[in-house]
């Protein structure tokens, strides 16, 4: 039995109380019967060594939160779990940088740098409770990137455990450290299909005097999509534009109306300036409501976490110019919930269907965006949804490149098999 002799040597590496046996897990239709919760990036090293051995494929994971996304796993053994692995080993206020383990939430890591007026300022699916090593091996972004950018923009260091037990680091700890190729670009949206990230460098913001929402409401979709249009084509530099259909906010007046939100994070008289021009801009048009605090966070949470309120959520990254297209084309189905991210061209959209019909859509749709020079990447689906119609969809001769570097990382290919572009 692989997995009566694994788990032996993985207990004497990392201890008995932190190697379980999950016979009840189940991941894309598969049962990776061992749970194991390494301590430091040595014992990682260690136990990937041992798994690569005895042939054992490994889902790197931390709360195991979004395991089933992306393409379906071909197989799967171990889940290595990073969740004991949450401290935050080195913490500069003065160069704005810190050194965290992977298994540490972004919520526990904004509330120890808040002290110090600063932040990481990302809101992904799953936030605050997703870890920082997930966030960055799948490159999530929330609404906060028209403002504040990517993952990619903001690791700028990776310690990482190889399958064949070797550790290695890329970047360093100060913000311009890159001479030749940037290695964490390679990392940073793999998906954990590379390496396990066991230690991230990150470059941090300050905290702006003044954050403010506002929701515009309105009996026109058309007139919210025009406010958004012109927000952005004025001189104000917002964080986040949203138009969205379907989404409660809570206990605020707007519940399940579709609506228009923009978030403005500056100094107070910059953000002064631009919600006095959305409110001119809103003119008869609508209601523009300022919101305070806990209003605003929840409805922000809501808009990253839609993909929540169907069974199927798909992702579409338009050009900003056929933004307006797509949008008529899925606001004219009634019960799709809407996410619409107005100054970076995606469109989160979910619905619920049968699952011939749920291939349909992706196809359909995939071809379009694709036509429009976009991509769509289904974010929640069943398993059956995501093999046949592939979670990313044809890339071309990307395909070939990656499959090369997956081929060199790892060439059995034992970590998160299955689960990235063309399969790899
Ligand atoms: C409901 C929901 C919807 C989401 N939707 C999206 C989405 O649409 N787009 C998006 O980009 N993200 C999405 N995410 C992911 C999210 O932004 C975070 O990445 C995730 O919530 C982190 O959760 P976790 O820490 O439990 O990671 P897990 O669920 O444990 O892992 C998530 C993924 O990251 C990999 N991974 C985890 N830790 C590591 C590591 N240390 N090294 C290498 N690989 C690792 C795993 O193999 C897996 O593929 C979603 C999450 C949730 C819960």
């Amino acid at each position: 039995m692989i997995n009566s002799t694994l788990a032996k040597s993985l207990e004497s590496i990392i201890g008995r109380d932190h190697v379980t046996v999950e016979p009840d897990l189940i991941l894309d239709g598969l049962n990776p019967s061992l749970l194991i919760k390494p301590g430091s990036t040595g014992e990682v090293v260690e136990c990937l060594r041992n798994c690569s051995e005895a042939d054992a494929a490994v889902v790197p994971a931390s709360f195991m939160t979004w395991l089933e996304s992306g393409n379906p796993l071909r197989r799967a053994d171990v889940v290595l779990s990073l969740e004991r692995m949450a401290r935050i080993i080195d913490y500069s206020p003065p160069d704005l940088t810190a050194v965290v383990e992977a298994g540490l939430t972004i919520g526990e890591f904004n509330a120890a740098t808040r002290v110090e007026n600063q932040w990481l300022p990302l809101d992904p699916p799953g936030s605050p409770t997703a870890s920082l090593g997930a966030i960055a091996a799948c490159a999530s972004s929330g609404p906060l990137r028209l403002g504040f950018g990517t993952p990619r923009d903001y690791v700028i260091g990776l310690r990482l455990a190889h399958i064949n037990g070797i550790e290695s680091k890329s970047g360093g700890r100060v913000v311009k450290n890159v001479a030749g190729y940037d290695m964490n670009k390679l990392y940073v949206g793999s998906h954990g299909t590379l390496a396990v990230i066991t230690e991230l460098t990150v470059k941090l913001r300050p905290v702006a005097e003044a954050d403010q929402t506002l929701l515009v409401t309105s009996a026109s979709e058309d007139s919210l999509r025009e406010i958004g249009r012109d927000l952005l084509a004025s001189e104000a530099q917002p964080a986040s534009v949203f138009f969205t259909k379907g989404i409660s906010y809570g206990d605020s007046q707007a519940e399940g109306r579709s609506g228009l939100i923009a978030r403005f994070v500056e100094n107070e008289q910059a953000v002064k300036f631009q919600t006095n021009l959305l409110t001119r801009l809103v003119k008869s048009q609508g209601d523009a409501m300022t919101l305070n605090d806990d209003e605003a966070n929840l409805i922000w949470r809501a808009i990253a976490d839609c993909d929540r309120l169907s069974e199927n959520s798909l992702r579409l990254n338009v050009p900003l110019s056929s933004t307006s297209i797509f949008l008529d084309k899925l606001l004219s189905e009634t019960d799709r919930v809407v996410a619409a991210d107005l100054g970076a061209g995606i469109i989160r959209v979910g619905f619920n269907a049968a699952d011939e019909k749920v291939i349909e859509v992706i196809r359909r749709l995939r071809a379009d965006a694709f036509a429009s020079g976009g991509s769509l990447f289904v974010e929640r689906a069943a398993t059956v949804v995501r093999r046949e119609a592939d979670a990313w969809g044809e890339v071309g001769l990307t395909g070939a490149l990656m499959r090369s570097i997956k081929e060199r990382f790892d060439p059995k290919s034992l970590l998160n098999p299955g689960r990235f572009v063309s399969g790899i």
